[in-house]
Order: C-alpha cells, then sequence, then structure tokens
C-alpha cells in the first residue's frame, strides 16, 4: 500500500504545539513508511480563516523541517468538488434537504433536554422530499439501526450506535459544506490511508466512516492520539505558557528540539530521549504511541534545547544567533571572534537568546549589574585595577591564557591580596556581571584595546562614585 497521510490545520490561529505534534506523527508516519504527506488548510469557516495564519502555519512548518509532497490544498478552493458530491447523495436519497428553522430546531433541543433525552436532529424533513430553498440544509442519513465500529490504531476498536447519531448537516444554507463533509471528501480525492488526529475528534469518525460507505469508498485508517494536558494536568492551553510554534523560534529554541520534544509526547522507544531526525524516521510507529494523556513539560523542552545548543557547531550557532544579537542592536559583527565567543557560553546558554544575553559583552561595554558594582567596583580595588591596566598594557601576548594568569597571580601576592579580590572586580569590569565564562578566556578574547578601555572605564566609574 502507498501510505499517504495529511496536516489539515485550520487557518484560524497560529501553529501550537499540540497542532505541530499532530503534523509530525503524520509526517514522520509518512516518511518512515516512505509514503506522502498532504498539507491542506481547512479553511471553510470563511469568518475565522485569515491568510495570515496560513502564512504563519507555512513558515512554523518550514522552520519545523516537516516538508510536504503535496499542498498545500485550500478547502475553500474546492467547493465545486463538494456540491457535486452533495449532488450525488442527494440523487441517491442518501441525503435531503431540511427547512427546519434553526429557531424550531432549538425549542425541540429544549424539550428533549427537559425530558432528560440527549438532543437529536428527530428526522422531520427527513421523508419530506424537498428541494433547494432560501435557509434549506442539506442533512446525511443516518442508518437508523446498527452500529458503525472505528477500528482505532491506537484504541483498538470502538463501537457507536447509529442511534446515537443524528443526520447531520453537510451543506450549510450559505451553500459552505460543512467540516465533517468536506474533511471526507479530501481525504477520499487526496486518497488518505491515514488519518493521525487528536482524540477530540473520536466521536466525528464514525460519522465520517458512514459517509465514507456511502460514497461507495474504502474509509482510511484512523489513529486518534491521547490529548496533551499542562502540567497542572489540564487541557494544554495558553495558561500554560507559549503555545505557537513560531514563539518557540522567537524564545530561541532549534526546530531539533522542539521535534524532539514533541514526538516524546505520547511517542516513547524504550526509555530514550534523545533522537535525530534520521532515528525517528525509522523507529516511528503507531505501535509505540501511548493511551494515556501526555503532560507539557516546559522544563523537559528547555533541557533539550540545551542539549542541541551543546551540540551543535560554533560555526551555525553563529548564523542562528546573529538575528537575536540584532535584537540587542548587535550587528554586522566578526564571524571569527563570534564563533570564539560562541564556545565560551555554548555550554551554558540554554536557548539563542540567552545565548546572546550572554554575548553582549564581547561586543558592547558593560551596563553594569547594580548589585556586582556595587560589590565589587569599590575604591579599595582602585589601586589593583590601575596597576593592572598599566601592566596589561605593557604586555605582548594576550592569546596565552597562562600568561595572564600568571601576571593576575603575581599582582596579587605582591599586593597582598587574593586572587579573586582582583579577579571578581576585573570580572564586572569587562562583563558587567558576577558570572561570566573563565577571566582569563575573556580576557584573551577581548584583547587588549578592550580590556584596558572597559579598566579604565571601571576606574573612571568608581572615581565617579567617590568624588
Ligand atoms: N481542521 C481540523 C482540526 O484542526 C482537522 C481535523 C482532522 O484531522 O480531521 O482539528
Amino acid at each position: 500500500m502507498n501510505i499517504k497521510t495529511r496536516f489539515p490545520p485550520s487557518p484560524t490561529g497560529h501553529l501550537h504545539i499540540g497542532g505541530a505534534r499532530t503534523a509530525l506523527f503524520n509526517w514522520l508516519f509518512a516518511r518512515h513508511h516512505g509514503g506522502k504527506f498532504v498539507l491542506r488548510f481547512e479553511d471553510t469557516d470563511q469568518e475565522r480563516s485569515r491568510p495570515e495564519y496560513a502564512q504563519a502555519i507555512l513558515e512554523a512548518m518550514k522552520w519545523l523541517g516537516l516538508d510536504w509532497d503535496e499542498g498545500p490544498y485550500y478547502q475553500s478552493q474546492r467547493f465545486d468538488l463538494y456540491r457535486q458530491y452533495i449532488d450525488q447523495l442527494l440523487e441517491e436519497g442518501q441525503a435531503y434537504w431540511c427547512q427546519c428553522s434553526p429557531e424550531e430546531l432549538e425549542a425541540k433541543r429544549k424539550k428533549a433536554l427537559e425530558r432528560g433525552q440527549k438532543p437529536k436532529y428527530d428526522g422531520t424533513c427527513r421523508r419530506l422530499g424537498l428541494g433547494p430553498g432560501p435557509g434549506r440544509v442539506v442533512r446525511f442519513k443516518i442508518p437508523p439501526t446498527g452500529s458503525t465500529v472505528v477500528d482505532d490504531l491506537i484504541r483498538g476498536p470502538v463501537a457507536f450506535d447509529h442511534q446515537e447519531l443524528d443526520d447531520f448537516i453537510i451543506l450549510r444554507s450559505d451553500g459552505v459544506p460543512t467540516y465533517h463533509f468536506a474533511v471526507v471528501i479530501d481525504d477520499l480525492t487526496m486518497e488518505i490511508t491515514h488519518v493521525i488526529r487528536g482524540d477530540d475528534h473520536l466521536n466525528n469518525t464514525p460519522k465520517h466512516i458512514l459517509l465514507f460507505k456511502a460514497l461507495g469508498a474504502q474509509p482510511p485508517k484512523f489513529a486518534h492520539v491521547p490529548m496533551i494536558l499542562g502540567p497542572d494536568r489540564t487541557r494544554l492551553s495558553k495558561r500554560h505558557g507559549a503555545m505557537s510554534v513560531l514563539a518557540y523560534r522567537d524564545e530561541g529554541y532549534l526546530p531539533q528540539a522542539l521535534i524532539n520534544y514533541l514526538v516524546r509526547l505520547g511517542w516513547s522507544y524504550g526509555d530514550q530521549e534523545i533522537f535525530s531526525l534520521q532515528e525517528l524516521i525509522e523507529k516511528f510507529s503507531l505501535e509505540n504511541i501511548g493511551r494515556s494523556a501526555a503532560v507539557f513539560n516546559p522544563e523537559k523542552l528547555l533541557w533539550l534545547n540545551a542539549h542541541y545548543i551543546k551540540s551543535e557547531s560554533p560555526e551555525t550557532l553563529a548564523s542562528l544567533v546573529r538575528p537575536f544579537l540584532a535584537r540587542l542592536g548587535v550587528e554586522n559583527v566578526d564571524e571569527g571572534y563570534l564563533r570564539r565567543a560562541i564556545e565560551t557560553v555554548q555550554t551554558r546558554a540554554k536557548t539563542l537568546a540567552e545565548m546572546a544575553e550572554m554575548l553582549l559583552f564581547y561586543f558592547k561595554e558593560p551596563d553594569y549589574d547594580p548589585k556586582a558594582a556595587q560589590k565589587f567596583l569599590k575604591p579599595e580595588v582602585l589601586p589593583a585595577l590601575e596597576r593592572l591596566a598599566g601592566e596589561l598594557k605593557e604586555l605582548p601576548e594576550f592569546s596565552n591564557e597562562e600568561l595572564l594568569e600568571k601576571l593576575f597571580r603575581g599582582l596579587a601576592e605582591e599586593m597582598g591580596l587574593k586572587l579573586k579580590n582582583i579577579a571578581q572586580p576585573v570580572r564586572v569590569a569587562l562583563t558587567g556581571k558576577t558570572v561570566s565564562p573563565g577571566l582569563f578566556e575573556i580576557i584573551s578574547l577581548l584583547g587588549k584595546e578592550r580590556v584596558i578601555s572597559r579598566l579604565k572605564r571601571a576606574i573612571e566609574f568608581i572615581k565617579s562614585k567617590e568624588a
């Protein structure tokens, strides 16, 4: 069988964590089987659908590396096709026009609820043989008896009694087909073999299967993936933090970290946590998707991101971090200098945004952290800073960290100080902070000119406070 999966987002918002996981599962399943992956936009809701959202979803898919073999299709461009199938069902008596007004339906719904019954369309227009007319909708005839079994690839068989289903609307009075209808016609005409989607759609699936059968077609196989919960075990939503994929990009997450994180929301392979994309394609299967809800854990995502930053080459990181530096006003930086600077922070930065913050002092004179300045840039360190500035100025070799350390130690000893009594003020003078990469590493990378000028600036700062 030629496997074909699809991802059909509604462009009514950004691609969020849950949608991205669905897309990833469909993509991996197709790639694993050497099949095809289709992208299509379910934009029949013309009021809520926006082209900007479709664009943003495409951008997020590309950033994640989830490429598609067909599409993007737009349901809004396929209305003629849907109409043909509606006509077919009407002609065959498998669907009918209904003239019940929303007010009548609402009144019946209320009555049913009052009687403690499940509200359901009562079939008033089923046998009236009506034709089209203003305000009329088309309903699909559910077989009155029997049941439909969804043979779910994750949950196993789930049976739905036809008594529980009602003759649902497939064409609205404004001529727009409903989701239930368009999704089936699309999956049918695009020859989708596997539908992998959130289990919030499980109750819709018997309706879809019945439509496929009414059209004389074999339904695809279905796999309903358990939902994602927030850390507080309620359904994942905005309350739990950034939900859109592009927000993660803008915060400095790497796409491979997000992919690795998303796949583990429901899928597992022993207790392995870190997977390359190639490995995922090889190992992915629906059998390894669990039946219970997955819990979103932002710390784990951050941990994975730190892992991928650590393992990335300084060369790649340089191009990735440049936009983040630009946001901080640092542009046109020397590539070699940037790469060496990255090597000094790469093991500690958890996101690219954090990395840019950590790198900032290499490119800009630092703003002193007020607490650090108060503690370490004090009048009593002036003699040491002045001596140091003088001696460093004479030092011909800045690239030798050992030599720098020797100079610091010699000076400390001579002045009756501990190394750290000199090192911390210098660190604050050079970086503005009390925590930074190794001091001698920084000095050697910053180079003579920057180091001397920053020491002088710190000296002036202390003097200005004294005055
Ligand atoms: N547009 C639907 C959604 O975003 C697609 C559901 C499906 O996969 O059939 O939930």
